[in-house]
């Protein structure tokens, strides 16, 4: 047997005589199987924690009572051996699954047990019981507890996971911080080199390929700081910064030639907003590049409007390109979602959370051009 089933059995000193006790209880009990299981939904029902896992409605209660009519049919039939507790772990497993909170499984536990302490105890009353009393309760008390330790052990196996899980996540997040903080530097010298080349080079075919290289540098540098951004915690310096100066800003950080594409409209009188505003730029930046990017080559039309109600400041970029794609639109937030061949989907996931971070929301909107439109939802002063 299973060496954690075999130190739990003979710590509890569960042996022989209660394995006889149970077996002489089954025949008495399993009539009161069904009421005991009514109560036990019952009181389980009342609890909106508890009920929060039963997503299946009426039907998953009718299973989930025919399970424990198995499980209270098995609890006095045995063999209490390695199967029986594998199946038990089965079930305790399920519970971690289903995200069922530990005290909702132990106080669970208790209450059926006093439920079986009550039925025997009436048996005894009348009569009806030919064993001691006390060998009885002791023999359900000494396999509730294994029970009870069974699925606490499921409950733990699920803790060890996540906290291994978290662990191998943060040495990735290190690495990644890692590598990309070595990238930067040598990406800043091709990107200071080639605008040096460009700035004395006459030859158009040359030009375009330099014009090539520096927007690689750039996305390459877009996509560096969103994996890092992705990967830590930073903490944000508010400012109050007026929103026009973000807007040009955040029209700076295109390629020349892409930035003229973009249209700015302001209402009159805007008021600051307070923000980190390079946080704030890095959002605008990452909408503006996607809105850049899906807009079609021979006809770019990119909206970044600014308006304020009594709250907020909203900033809507919207362009012309074909829309969001519909099978992605629910999951567009997430990391790592993208339908660009050479995406990489960390752009919107980090946009939000920043924006989060900010104490603002970042959503799809509606806007007037016929693509995507994006609304950033900003603190005013
Ligand atoms: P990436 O740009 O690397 O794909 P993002 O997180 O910035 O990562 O975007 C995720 C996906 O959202 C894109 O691949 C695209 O499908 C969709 N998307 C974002 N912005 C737009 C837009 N303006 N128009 C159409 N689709 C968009």
């Amino acid at each position: 047997m299973h060496k954690f089933y075999k130190e739990l059995k003979s710590y509890v000193r569960f042996d022989a005589s209660d394995e006889a006790a149970l077996r002489a209880l089954a025949p008495l009990l399993s009539t009161s199987f069904p009421a005991i299981v009514e109560d036990f939904y019952e009181r389980v029902l009342v609890h909106r924690g508890a009920l929060q896992v039963i997503t299946g409605g009426d039907e998953q209660v009718e299973r989930l009572k025919g399970t424990l009519r198995d499980f209270l049919a098995t609890f006095f039939a045995g063999p209490w051996d390695e199967a029986y507790f594998d199946r038990r772990s089965h079930i305790g497993r399920r519970h971690v699954e289903v995200g069922l909170e530990q005290h909702y499984m132990v106080t669970a536990l208790s209450g059926l047990r006093e439920q079986l302490f009550n039925r025997v105890s009436a048996l005894h009353e009348n009569g009806e019981l030919n064993l001691p009393l006390a060998s009885c309760l002791g023999a359900i008390n000494k396999l509730c507890d294994i029970e009870l330790a069974v699925m606490l052990h499921t409950y733990r196996e699920d803790t060890l996971r996540k906290l291994q899980a978290t662990e191998r996540l943060a040495t990735f997040g290190e690495m990644t911080s890692a590598i990309c903080h070595e990238l930067r530097n040598p990406l800043g010298v091709i990107e200071s080199s080639g605008f040096l080349l460009r700035r004395h080079e006459q030859d158009d075919k040359k030009i375009e390929h330099l014009n090539r290289i520096q927007r690689q540098v750039h996305r390459s540098m877009r996509i560096i700081t969103n994996m890092l951004n992705i990967v830590r915690e930073s903490p944000v310096a508010l400012a109050r910064i007026a929103p026009w100066k973000l807007c040009e800003r955040a029209k700076a950080l295109l390629h020349e030639e892409r930035a003229a594409n973009v249209k700015v409209a302001l209402d009159e009188e805007l008021p600051d907003v307070l923000v980190d505003p390079d946080v704030a730029l890095q959002i605008l930046g990452n909408l503006l590049h996607n809105a850049v990017d899906a807009a079609p080559d021979d006809n770019v039309q990119v909206r970044l409007s600014v308006r304020a109600d009594e709250a907020v400041v909203r900033f809507v970029v919207e362009d012309n390109g074909p829309g969001i794609a519909e099978h992605v639109r629910h999951r567009l937030f997430e990391p790592l979602v993208t339908t660009k061949e050479s995406g990489v989907g960390l752009g919107l996931a980090l946009s939000r959370k920043l924006a989060n971070q900010l104490n603002g929301t970042l959503a799809l909107a509606r806007g007037e051009l016929p693509g995507a439109a994006f609304a950033l939802e900003l603190p005013r002063c």
